[in-house]
């Protein structure tokens, strides 16, 4: 048995200092517990009991070069013994804005923010001032961050959610105000028809669709063919904003996101995670025109705002990333695939009705008869998510890591090696769940 008691031991502490014993309430319920981890490079992480795992949580996405990665730790402490917080500009925070600039498709301008959650806010007020309208149309199970505003129908009960041609929008937490619901539109994510029929009826009120380009907070789903064109399309006609929340896909579906990947170019983009190497930091990017009110009548302001630390870590991750034009994304890609391909290959020989979706770099497990999940409402009702919490855990004791809600990271520390450890393990934890 998988010896977690210093974890155990630490949770008890620190839950009487802190709610629960977590500083984000999407640890609260993480399985058997949450634990406590001392120290991670490359692709391991080790807890305070000792017991090492290969990491594919790989701090929910922003690890994609591997943990303690040296270049982006030589550059921060380069950069950061030159002072940390300047409250000016710096060359540093030009040249991430060029990267930007260079990489992005959608990137004439950028802003810089410490979290992805604040920059969504920019992004929502940019799209407002410069449409002149309220309404923003967004999809079920998509994730925005936890602020008052938009904390909405993430994993709403499908039972409280209405008709899935016309979901009905729900709080999220106790304490938000219920005015806030009248800002949205809702949809089931992947249905144009639902959209163009939305778009003909309130065409005329719609701000922006605010969509993730790939569908990673529920599943790993890709937009089914022509989806993101026909938002596009519709936006275009209706004189809508088109904003791609790229907090997850930025970074880890290639060098120019998922826009750069699906060939769709959005108005706005948002990005976070894999762009700094774990250091906090969120982009807002987008067309001159409209990143242009900025100067003008729309705020976007902020204490940490493109601090030294974070534009070290998102220059020196950035190159790194672009390396022998993007080596690394050839190298995830292998390894993404490769486990794919044995997981599945795995599930078959164990005759278990595990599906796995989505790209290399971000795919998704789940026991379900569906042959594949399109939207929240596939996950939500079909997929056994108590079955996939005992995988975890299964998992976890035979020293792999993985998020309880289905999605697997790669990063670049990713070897060939892991990859069949993974699959021994993965097999044994099968075996394990093999009652449903
Ligand atoms: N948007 C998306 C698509 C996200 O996945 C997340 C975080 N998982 C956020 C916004 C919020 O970012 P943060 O946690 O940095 O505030």
């Amino acid at each position: 048995m998988t010896n977690w008691a210093e974890s155990q031991r630490l949770l008890e502490r620190a839950r009487r200092s802190i709610p629960g014993g977590v500083t984000s309430n999407v640890r609260a319920s993480e399985r058997p517990f949450p634990l406590f981890f001392s120290h991670a490079a490359g692709a391991t992480i080790t807890d305070v009991d000792g017991n090492e795992y290969i990491d594919y949580v790989l701090g929910q996405g922003p690890m994609i070069l591997g943990h303690s990665h040296p270049a982006v730790l030589d550059a921060v402490e380069r950069a950061m013994r030159r002072g940390q917080l300047l409250a000016g500009q710096h060359t540093l925070e030009v040249e991430v804005a060029e990267a930007l600039v260079r990489l992005i498709p959608c990137a004439e301008l950028c802003r810089f923010g410490v979290s992805g959650s604040e920059l969504v806010q920019a992004a929502m007020r940019l799209t407002r001032a410069v449409t002149g309208r309220t309404l923003i149309l967004r999809f079920e199970g998509h994730y925005h961050g936890w602020f008052d505003n938009v904390l909405l129908n993430v994993a709403t009960p499908v039972e409280q959610s209405g008709p899935r041609e016309h979901p009905e929008l729900r709080l999220g937490s106790a304490g938000q105000t219920s005015s806030v619901l009248g800002d949205y539109l809702l949809l089931p994510w992947n249905d144009l028809a639902l959209v163009e029929q939305l778009f003909a009826e309130r065409g005329g009120e719609i701000a922006a669709v605010m969509t993730e380009p790939m569908m990673c907070n529920t599943g790993a789903i890709l937009p089914a063919p022509g989806f993101l064109k026909g938002l596009r399309g519709l936006c275009d006609q209706h004189g809508a904003l088109l904003y791609m929340d790229e907090i997850i896909s930025g970074f880890r579906l290639g060098l120019s996101g998922a826009q750069g990947r699906f060939g769709v170019t959005p108005d706005l983009a948002t990005f976070a995670k894999a762009m700094a190497g774990g250091f906090a930091t969120a982009a807002l990017v987008g067309r001159r025109d409209y990143m242009e009110r900025f100067t003008r009548d729309v705020n976007h302001s902020g204490t940490f705002n493109g601090n030294v630390i974070s534009m070290a870590a998102a220059a020196a991750a950035l190159a790194e990333l672009e390396r022998d034009d993007g080596a690394v994304y050839r190298h995830m890609e292998e390894i993404g695939a490769a486990l794919i391909e044995g997981a599945r290959a795995i599930a078959r020989r164990l005759d278990l009705p595990l599906l796995v979706q989505g790209l290399p770099t971000a795919f998704h497990l789940s026991f379900t008869d569906l042959s594949a999940i399109r939207d929240y409402r596939d996950y939500a009702l079909h997929c056994d998510k108590e079955r996939y919490g005992r995988l975890k855990v299964a998992l976890l004791r035979r020293g792999v890591r993985v998020l309880d809600r289905g999605i697997w990271y790669i990063s670049a520390a990713h070897t060939h090696a892991h990859v069949e450890r993974t699959l021994e393990v993965l097999e044994a934890a099968l075996e394990e769940v093999r009652e449903p």
